[in-house]
Formats: structure tokens, sequence, C-alpha cells
């Protein structure tokens, strides 16, 4: 996301007289400002640059506001960057056909600085709500991990990839042992506390391409892209070990901590799909708790046939 001391705007037009004007009014709002003479290739221009905001002049030589307008509403990675048309054209008509194609705002010129000012911040504000708000739809918010919907679709994706390029991926399933015990125990929000250091502990020592997940309740999941079942193991020892470590402290009295973890990879189950590697991992889990808790254990080709 971008954060509130990098915001950038983008200046379309092939005025420098007004470019000059906008800029002047903006820096000294705390924007950077980056300008643009042409339309040309403003789509690549805006991967490139990643704008906030867009100010779009509409009559230019080349490519008009409107033709760039609907080009970066069209591509995926600008089409969530808010335009505000800057422009002569007064008529309701013009201003219609701008809102239509998808830009925030249109403001005529002679433009009043304060105005446009205001209605920069505006757009700002909307851009950074919704990101706001579509980070929160994948992130779980008690322990700051991605939530079960956001593994859901990342776990198809990742064996889609697998699949494709004939590579692995494992996974890694675990459960904090005896939870319900430190909630009945200390209460919920020690183990609220619990969670959200276990979830910590498994970030922290997860690799950056692995994914690491709030599976629901005590159960986190972890997706190692090109990652066999051994390697997978390894990771989710450290885990373990780590957890096991953990001071967590209540009332001056050390509560011990210690979770059980199940593994499983493409090169036991195959890639046929996501449920029967989760099932074969849930399957190790219970196998784990079974076998006296605070361990991994790790799905083979015998133990689950293909
Ligand atoms: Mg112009």
């Amino acid at each position: 996301m971008t954060s509130r001391d990098k915001r950038k705007i983008l200046i379309v037009d092939d005025s420098v007289v007004i470019q000059r004007l906008v800029q002047a009014r903006m820096r000294s709002d705390g924007f950077e400002v980056v300008c643009l003479t042409s339309a040309q290739d403003l789509v690549a221009q805006c991967q490139t640059i990643v704008p906030d905001v867009i100010i779009l002049d509409i009559d230019m030589p080349d490519v008009t506001g409107f033709e760039a307008c609907k080009a970066l509403k069209d591509d995926s990675t600008t089409s969530q960057i808010p335009i505000i048309f800057l422009s002569v054209k007064t008529g309701t008509e013009e201003k219609v056909r701008g809102l239509d194609l998808g830009a925030v705002d249109y403001v005529t010129k002679p433009f009043d600085p304060v105005e446009l000012r205001a209605r920069v911040r505006s757009a700002y504000r909307t851009k950074y709500l919704l990101e706001l708000l579509e980070q929160k739809a994948r992130v779980d918010g008690l322990t700051g991990l991605y939530n079960r919907a956001f593994f859901n679709d990342r776990i198809e994706e990742e064996l889609d990839r697998a699949r494709r390029y004939n590579g692995t991926l494992a996974i890694i399933l675990f459960d904090v042992d005896r939870f319900k015990r430190v909630n009945d125990t200390y209460g919920h929000s020690f183990g609220d506390v619990v969670l959200a250091e276990v979830a910590e502990t498994a970030r922290f020592h997860a690799r950056q391409s692995d994914v690491v997940a709030r599976y629901g309740g005590e159960e986190f999941v972890i997706i190692l892209p090109e990652q066999n079942a051994e390697n997978a193991s390894y990771l989710a020892e450290r885990i373990r070990g780590a957890i096991e470590e953990l001071h967590l402290v209540h009332n001056g009295e050390r509560v011990p901590v210690t979770a059980s973890f199940g593994v499983s990879s493409t090169a036991e189950i195959g890639y046929e799909n996501s449920k029967d590697l989760v099932d074969a991992a849930d399957k190790m889990l219970y196998s784990a708790k079974d076998g006296g808790r605070n361990q991994v254990r790790v799905a083979s080709k015998m133990l689950c046939p293909a």
C-alpha cells in the first residue's frame, strides 16, 4: 500500500504553464509531483511512476485525455488510480463523458487552486480507504496474517503454477496444543496474545515467498511454493521449537505453549486438488496430536496412497 508520506500526483498536460501552476500548489500540500506533456503510452508510464492521483488534461495533441482515461481504466494495473480531469471544456456533455469514463472528478480551467487541492486530497483519501478495505478483506484482524479466504484463493493459484511447471508445493498445517485450556485458564485476552505470538513466530521463520495464514481458531497454515515435504518439515520443526521457547507470561507466571504440525506436499499427494493436500496435512496434524503433541508429522506416499 502507498504510505502517506510518499503520495504522488501525476500531472498530464501539454501546457507547461498549467503544469507549473498545479505543481506549485500541490507541492505545498506535501505531494510529490511528476509531470508529463503527453498522454502517449500513459499506461506504461503509470506502471513506472505509480501515481496516487492523476490530473489529466483533455485537449492534447496525439492522445486526448478521454482516450488516455479509457486506456488507464481498461488496464488492471492502472484502473484503480483516481483521475481528475482538468479542462477548458466547461460543457455538461464533456463533464458527463469524463465521469462516465471512470474519472472521479472534473475541474474546469481556469481553476481555483484551493478547490483543486481539496479535490485532489479527497480523491487521494478515497483511494487510501479503498486500499485499506481491500487489504482488510484478506488479512486476519487478530494476527495480521492472511485470512482463510485469501489462503483458499492462493492455494489454487500456487497449485496451478506447480502443475504447469511440474514443480513441487508443500503445506504445513499447525495447531496450538490444548488451546481451549489456555483460554479457560487464563482468559480469552491472554489466548489472543498467544495466537498473535504464535502467528508472529511462524511469520518470522517463514521465507518471504511462503504464505502464512490463519486457517481458523487456533489453526494456521503455510503454503511453501517450490518446496518438498522434507524442506517443509525443517521449517515446521524450526517454528515448533521457537513456539516452545516463547516466553509468555500471565500474572508473573510463565505459560508454556506448544503446537502440533502436519506436513504434506504435491510429491506425495499429487496436483489434483488442494483439498487432498490440506486433508493429508490435517491427517498428519492429528497423528502428531495422537503421538503426544508438540511434534511434526510428515505425509508419505505409503500413508497417503494416490
Ligand atoms: Mg491542453
